[in-house]
């Protein structure tokens, strides 16, 4: 049996997982220097267990000790050195602290080999001075690694560094070094110096390596971590040994002996580990733990200088110590508050100060997860024809509508339900568990219907903006936050589309939702392809009893579905791009008509509905007039209507293309009058001659004094302007009579005709 390339059973896979421990970073480098750098680690790791067996025995084996002592902080050495040469990153580290142990081997053989021998020991000798040439590579490259690998830190990071230096150089100061100096006294100065050297440069490496701790947050991972516990092993046991000689209690042989060979080794197995980030800060009072313990140990130091009198320079250092923690505490706190402010930030919507999708995602995921006690609903609103007002209005009156807006939908909700806005003109809110069944969800949104509605006064314009609202009911409709949203947003296109205002989640209508997903489609095409076709509904003449006009009617021959009304694809339509080519589609086909049946002696004349992305286009009195002379058509026989809400246009551009179609001859009527944005003021600068009253009021009059007011005042209105007046949804008799007595000019409707094919 064959088997695939580096794969052996028989070997011993234990030891490859250990050697991989050791040296994980190999995998970046030539495997033949891998393969050398594993087994010297494992052969180092031995050595330092060797040792420690061997000293902790105390049968008098100082010739071996020492010579595997030499063995492996050399081996140690040469572990930072193959790095350096296997692998470019931070070579320059590697190669100084191969050099400083380098050093620090050169005065082990001096000593092993010359000084061990000699009576009276001679001190400083020639083997301090390579060990004391350990220190200045190793700060320059602990340095240059930490400058390296932690920019970029927060300030309070900084501090915990500075509080844990303080603490131990004031402990140094106080205990270690006093203790030097007295056993130094009366010493000749290089001895003294020699003596004093070792604990400060340990000191100095202390801290360096304590600030380097405290810079990777307290948990430094991989190499950081190994190098710092290294150097704080070799430092610490420098300390332990400088204190030990100084009280005379030092002895030759101890387990002690193994702790630098350890260090060295920790150093060498550092240079092998991946450089990992710090691994996160620690936070809230995790935070503070670390610089509380450092700032203990100065304030034990004040405590102790009580009963044992220390140097000024530890007391110096503890009170900066402690005083340094103060403000690190101020600073956590600022910085846990700034956190909440960024949190919170993260889920407001900058423009209403609401919550955003983020945050409403984030509740009802809370929703999601809470116990189903009782029903929670989400209400999806989308203002009507927000768009459309701010294109005419500009972004800056888009704005502030939808800021007010905002602060009506928040006081027409109940205390407890959330509110926030998704972006554009949606809101969304979210009904907490006692008003959250449907009925109560139904109620609510009325309420915020109806606030939404009241007039909203905005650069002299009296605005009235309308929303539509879907509601989904959890656990009914949905069960998972994308599942409300969903239905929230079929419910709320139901809406929008049968002009109720508010919906439920209806599943048979989602099916219709995804139909008109499909249906969207299928527009682009429909349009070159011709299936855009037009009904006409005649308009009868009170005055004269006669047919002047017609209004043309759009209607889509789709070839799957049959025909369709305007009220499923015109929303599609103002959504997209197509409302330019829909138009002139229609404005085509109507002057062919009208040509058509003047041709044959019917002198009528074609009402176009035309919507507010065709009154933004400045090219599109010159396309209508085009369309006009190919048909040979006069312009007097098109009549094109306007809604009311183009009547709060913009001036400027809405105002140029209005005069660009009075001046081809052409006709304007305002419809759907009373139901749009506009007021009275700013309608009567429209060049309009007709005035089309919208089919709610007349249908209503018969049942509802109020509309019947509205109708009889809009048309005393109309005419006091100048204005003929076309009443739309004369549905029967009693309506025709009321507007003739009304003295209504025209009227529209199904009891006249339904709109029929030409
Ligand atoms: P609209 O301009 O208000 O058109 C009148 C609508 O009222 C027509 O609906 C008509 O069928 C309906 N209607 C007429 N008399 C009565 C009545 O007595 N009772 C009732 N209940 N309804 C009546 P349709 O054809 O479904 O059109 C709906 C809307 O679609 C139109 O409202 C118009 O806003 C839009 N639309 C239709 N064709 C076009 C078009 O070519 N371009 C644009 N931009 N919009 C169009
Ligand atoms: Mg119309």
């Amino acid at each position: 049996m064959r088997l695939a390339a580096g794969v052996n059973p028989g070997a011993p896979r234990t030891d490859t997982a250990t050697m991989e421990r050791l040296v994980p970073l190999a995998n970046t480098c030539p495997p033949a220097l891998r393969r050398a750098a594993r087994w010297l680690a494992v052969a180092l790791v031995a050595g330092v267990l060797g040792h420690l067996v061997l000293s902790s025995g105390g049968d008098g084996t100082p010739e071996i000790e020492g010579w595997l002592y030499t063995a492996v902080i050399a081996g140690s050495g040469a572990l930072c050195a193959l790095r350096a040469t296997a692998i470019a990153r931070d070579r320059a580290v590697w190669l100084l602290m191969a050099l400083g142990i380098g050093c620090s081997s050169v005065g082990n053989v001096l000593y092993y080999g010359v000084l061990i021998d000699l009576t009276p020991a001679p001190f400083p000798s020639i083997a301090d001075a390579a060990w004391v040439l350990f220190f200045p590579p190793t700060y320059v490259a602990l340095g240059l690694f930490v400058s390296r690998h932690l920019r970029h830190l927060p300030r309070s990071t900084w501090l915990d560094g500075a509080i844990g230096a303080l603490a131990l150089a004031s402990l140094v100061s106080g205990v270690v070094l006093p203790s030097v100096v007295a056993s130094t006294s009366g010493a000749q100065f290089a001895a003294v110096a020699t003596t004093l050297v070792y604990p400060c440069a340990d000191l100095l490496l202390l801290v360096m390596v304590v600030v380097t701790i405290g810079l990777g947050g307290w948990r430094p991972g991989g190499a950081m971590g190994l190098l710092a516990l290294g150097l704080a092993v070799t430092a610490g046991a420098d300390t332990i040994y400088c204190m030990r000689t100084a009280l005379g209690s030092y002895v030759d042989g101890t387990p002690l002996d193994s702790v630098w060979p350890a260090g060295m080794v920790l150093i060498g197995l550092a240079a092998w580990q991946p450089i990992r980030p710090p691994r996160g800060r620690l936070e809230g009072a995790a935070a503070l733990a670390v610089p509380y313990a450092f700032t203990l140990v100065s304030v034990g130091l004040l405590v102790v200088d009580h009963f044992a009198q220390l140097s000024v320079v530890s007391l110096v250092l503890a009170a900066a110590g402690i005083g340094l923690c103060g403000y690190r505490t101020l600073r956590t706190f600022t910085e846990l508050r700034d956190l909440g402010d960024s949190r919170r930030l993260a889920l407001t919507d900058d423009l209403t100060g609401l919550g955003n999708r983020r945050d409403l995602l984030r509740r009802l995921a809370q929703i999601e997860d809470g116990a189903p006690e009782g029903d929670s609903s989400l209400l999806l609103l989308d203002l009507d024809r927000f768009k459309e007002l701010n294109d005419t209005l500009g972004h800056a009156a888009g704005d502030e509508v939808l800021e007010r807006i905002a602060v009506r939908l928040r006081r027409a909700l109940p205390p407890d339900a959330s509110l926030c806005r998704l972006g554009g003109d949606e809101f969304a809110a979210v009904l907490s568990r006692d008003h959250g069944d449907r009925d109560q969800a139904a109620a609510v949104a009325r309420r915020l219907r109806l606030a939404v509605q009241q007039p909203l006064r905005i650069r002299d314009l009296d605005l009235r903006v309308d929303t539509s609202i879907g509601i989904a009911t959890f656990p009914h409709d949905g069960r998972s936050a994308s599942e409300l949203l969903q239905r929230a947003d079929v419910a709320m296109y139901d809406a929008k589309r049968s002009g109720t205002g508010v919906a439920q989640y209806d599943p048979q209508v989602d099916g219709h939702s995804r139909e008109r997903l499909a249906l969207f489609g299928d527009l682009r095409t429909a349009i070159p392809a011709g299936q855009l076709i037009l009904h006409y509904q005649p308009l009868l003449d009170l005055r004269t009893h006669e047919v002047h006009d017609v209004e043309a009617l759009v209607r889509w021959n789709h070839p799957e579905r049959g025909l369709l009304q305007p009220g499923t694809f015109i929303p599609l339509v103002e959504r997209s791009d197509l409302m330019r080519a829909l138009t002139l589609s229609v404005i085509a086909q109507a002057c062919r008509q009208v040509a058509d049946w003047r041709s044959r002696g019917l002198d009528l004349c074609v009402a176009v509905n035309i919507a507010v992305p065709n009154l933004l286009d400045m090219h599109f009195p010159q396309a209508v007039g085009r369309l006009l002379e190919d048909s040979a058509v006069p312009a007097s026989a098109l009549r094109l209507e306007i809604t009311e809400n183009v009547a709060m246009a913009d001036p400027t551009r809405a105002a140029a293309v209005l005069r660009g179609l009075t001046d081809l001859g052409v006709a304007l009527s305002l419809y759907d009058f009373g139901t749009g944005h506009s007021s009275l003021a700013h309608m009567k600068k429209l060049p309009v001659s007709t005035l089309k009253i919208d089919r709610t009021f007349v249908m209503g009059m018969s049942a509802d004094p109020l509309d019947a007011a509205i109708v009889r005042s809009t048309i005393d209105l109309a005419h006091n302007l100048g204005l003929t007046v076309v009443a739309e949804g004369v549905e029967d008799d009693t309506a025709l009579a009321t507007l003739d007595e009304m003295r209504c000019d025209v009227v529209q409707g199904y009891h006249v005709s339904r709109p029929v094919a030409p």
